[in-house]
């Protein structure tokens, strides 16, 4: 049986940053959220826990900044060292301390990092990227192809370690010209995958099938972008869900969804490097 990869997305979406591009930039969240989103996420993690009969690959997709929270970290450590866990990551903008990482099992446990220009300086992010180094933790490193991140780009490429992944997500809603397109494929030989949202409709899709989407009471979802439920993760219902299905939605454009659309073939790119987006023939 496939390994089976699970998207987790509880209520948090607070965040430390005040990203100009984001919707939950700076926001703060309320004490009950909070203990809400904490209580979800154990219960989560128990399940994972439990759930032995496959090999599962985790993803945690806050909509927030997660790594701010002790719960996250204790989780990513934790489910790290399950032998039926064959991965474990977060998307994080890399704000917090690092060190936590020591306890996690580093074949295992996986970052992918995000570098937001006028948030945090270059010096600074690059710094916590070298204390990822010295952990031996396995991470990628993103910007947002703004125009104005463009130059603090290429200064991080340069800065970075060749063996790091640098990756460019196409900014929402910009649409980019030949010469655009070029000089941040430049950067990213991937870009081309992000700069066009992907017709999807009617195509096989893995999600639903060996990837699916949980939120934090346990509904599960083929992915975050079709809010249909197809059952639950804490009542076995998740497990007759699955099945190869075609995708409802006209367009897949979030990197986290279309990995999984079977004609673009990226699971063969990224392979074991699919859920903190590390093509697998990097560098
Ligand atoms: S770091 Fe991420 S979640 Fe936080 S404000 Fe920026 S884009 Fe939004
Ligand atoms: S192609 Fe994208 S939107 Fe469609 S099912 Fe797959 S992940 Fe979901």
């Amino acid at each position: 049986m496939n390994d089976l990869y699970v998207l987790y997305r509880g209520p948090l979406a607070s965040c430390n940053y005040d990203c100009p591009y984001c919707p939950f930039a700076k926001r703060v969240d309320p004490p009950h959220l909070l203990r809400a989103d904490r209580a979800d996420l154990r219960r989560f993690t128990g399940w994972v826990e439990a759930t032995t009969d496959r090999r599962l690959s985790v993803l945690f997709t806050p909509w927030g900044e997660g790594l701010t929270r002790s719960w996250y970290r204790d989780a990513i450590v934790r489910l790290s060292h399950l032998p039926h866990v064959a991965r474990v990551a977060i998307q994080t903008n890399l704000a917090a301390r690092t060190g936590w990482l020591a306890a996690a099992d580093p074949r295992v446990a996986a970052l992918w990092t995000t570098y937001h220009p006028g948030q945090v300086t270059r010096d600074r992010f690059l710094a916590r990227c070298r204390e990822l180094d010295e952990l031996g933790i396995r991470y990628s490193v993103g910007v947002v192809g703004l125009p104005e991140h463009y130059d603090e780009a290429v200064a991080l490429r340069e800065a970075l370690p060749p063996a790091v992944y640098l990756w460019v997500n196409a900014a929402e809603g910009h649409v980019y010209t030949g010469k655009e397109e070029r000089r941040w494929t430049a950067l990213d030989p991937r870009f081309g995958d992000s700069v066009r949202p992907h017709p999807s409709l009617g195509l096989p899709c893995r999600a639903g099938d060996d990837a699916i989407s949980v939120l934090g009471d346990g509904t599960v979802r083929r992915c975050h972008f079709i809010p249909a439920p197809i059952g639950n993760l804490y009542d076995g219902t998740w497990r007759a869900a699955l099945r190869p299905r075609a995708c409802t939605n006209s367009l897949c454009d979030c990197h986290i969804g279309y990995v999984h659309l079977e004609p673009l073939r990226l699971r063969d790119v990224y392979a074991d490097g699919l859920l903190e987006r590390i093509p697998a023939a990097w560098p």
